[in-house]
């Protein structure tokens, strides 16, 4: 094993804690349902962007639809450079929200500060979490190890919830091929009042490459070290080949998401 590995597996647990058996935190967490109106707007949008390309779809989120009212999430990992990249080219004034939660990578943080100097981003947003909730939950900062759900939610979900109160509508880079969960996804949702707009949810590993390719955009780094989906140092490993894009992620356990797209509604068009 090299050494990077060896560091890597040290910061592992040597036992999983039991698969929980309540629901998940961010499960119980009250998302109000939206009213008539929005899932009246959904339907419309719906209707009206059906089958658009990703650019056609970003375009009008961010000049007719949510004008000045809509952000991006990016976690600037192995393909976020894409979404990213797309969203430079119409308009690199619209908020790019990055949770830095104090567990990612440095190469991570470091490919966030290149990508923001190659594209033009005017308005990348930091955000991490609570330093009173970061005292009280995770003092010794190994919670990921015991209970990673409430770990997600103090660091990811209840920032996130945060930075976009703000916001009418927010821009992922989810795509249908990650988890089980995604393959169904459409274009456009409603999580509890904010819509989401997912211009690359159809989009395959090799749809995205070629992008990435054509433009010449630069990867990850730890991308050519066989990390495909890359999240916090603790929860991410390295995929061998023939393994799910996703089974870096939280391995072991049944998780295979953070939480922050939990509560989404509809399964699109
Ligand atoms: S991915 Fe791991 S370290 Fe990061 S917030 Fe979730 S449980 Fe904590």
């Amino acid at each position: 094993m090299s050494e990077e590995a060896s560091a890597v597996s040290m910061l592992r647990p040597a036992k999983r804690a039991p698969l929980p058996q309540a629901p998940r935190v961010f499960d119980a967490q009250d998302v109000v349902p939206a009213p008539s109106s929005l899932r009246e707007r959904l339907e419309q949008m719906r209707a009206r962007y059906h089958g658009v390309h990703a650019t056609t779809l970003l375009e009008a989120a961010i000049f007719d639809e949510f004008p000045g009212r809509v952000a991006t999430v990016s976690s600037f990992g192995s393909e976020s450079v894409v979404l990213l990249h797309l969203i430079s080219q119409i308009d690199p004034t619209v908020p790019v929200i990055f949770l830095n939660t104090g567990k990612l990578f440095g190469e991570t943080l470091r490919y966030r500060d290149r990508i923001q100097a190659k594209l033009g981003l005017t308005d990348l947003r930091s955000v991490g979490p609570h330093p009173g909730d970061e005292r009280v939950l995770d003092p010794d900062g190994t919670l990921w190890s015991r209970d990673p759900d409430a770990c997600c939610n103090f660091r990811k979900v209840l920032p996130l919830r945060r930075s976009l109160a703000g916001f009418d509508a927010e821009i992922t880079g989810r795509k249908r091929f990650q988890t089980v969960a995604r393959s169904s996804m459409g274009p456009i949702e409603l999580n509890g009042s904010r819509f989401v707009i997912n211009p690359l949810h159809g989009w395959s590993l090799a749809d995205l490459v070629a992008h990435i390719e054509k433009y010449d955009l630069p990867r990850h780094p730890l991308v050519a070290d066989g990390f495909l989906s890359i999240g916090c140092m603790p929860c991410t490993q390295r995929v061998k080949t023939g393994e799910d894009y996703r089974s870096g992620r939280w391995a072991g356990s049944d998780k295979d998401e953070c939480g922050i797209h939990e509560n989404v509604e509809g399964d699109g068009i």
